[in-house]
């Protein structure tokens, strides 16, 4: 597994760099803006570059929020199976890496028996930091 950036080409490079820097899921518009900057003006490239990033499981979506997140594993294996937990206070994003629910939803099939190739979870609750602030 490439584990390195060597391979990325320079705009998927620059896309990603910005995404690594935030802490929280960015906006497209926001992405797009800062790279702006630096050289790419066409929003179909940074768009290319962000669909080949989800694709090498370097970012992922959030899709209720339509913003992109840095993969906090190293690369994700499974760039089509991945989930988060947001909060609804904060829209503070993390990773799930829990491996008996991947277990479960691997061999998850619908009523009609339909298997599926991968998932976007998001689940929604209150963060750990929220949750102190709130009990005092
Ligand atoms: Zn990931
Ligand atoms: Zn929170």
């Amino acid at each position: 597994m490439n584990k390195k950036n060597k391979s990325l080409s320079k705009n998927q490079k620059l896309v990603l760099d910005f995404i690594q820097g935030n802490k929280k899921p960015v906006k497209a518009y926001s992405i797009l803006s800062n790279v702006q900057k630096k050289g790419i003006n066409a929003p179909p490239q940074v768009y290319r570059a962000l669909d080949k990033l989800i694709e090498m499981g370097k970012i992922h979506k959030i899709e209720s929020q339509n913003s992109f997140v840095a993969c906090s594993t190293s690369d994700c294996e499974t760039p089509h199976a991945i989930a988060f937990s947001i909060c609804n206070n904060c829209d503070e994003v993390s990773e799930i890496n829990d491996s008996k629910l991947f277990k479960y939803l691997l061999d998850f099939r619908d009523s009609n028996g339909v298997k599926f190739a991968g998932y976007n979870l998001e689940f929604f609750g209150i963060c750990k930091s929220c949750e102190q602030i709130q009990k005092v």
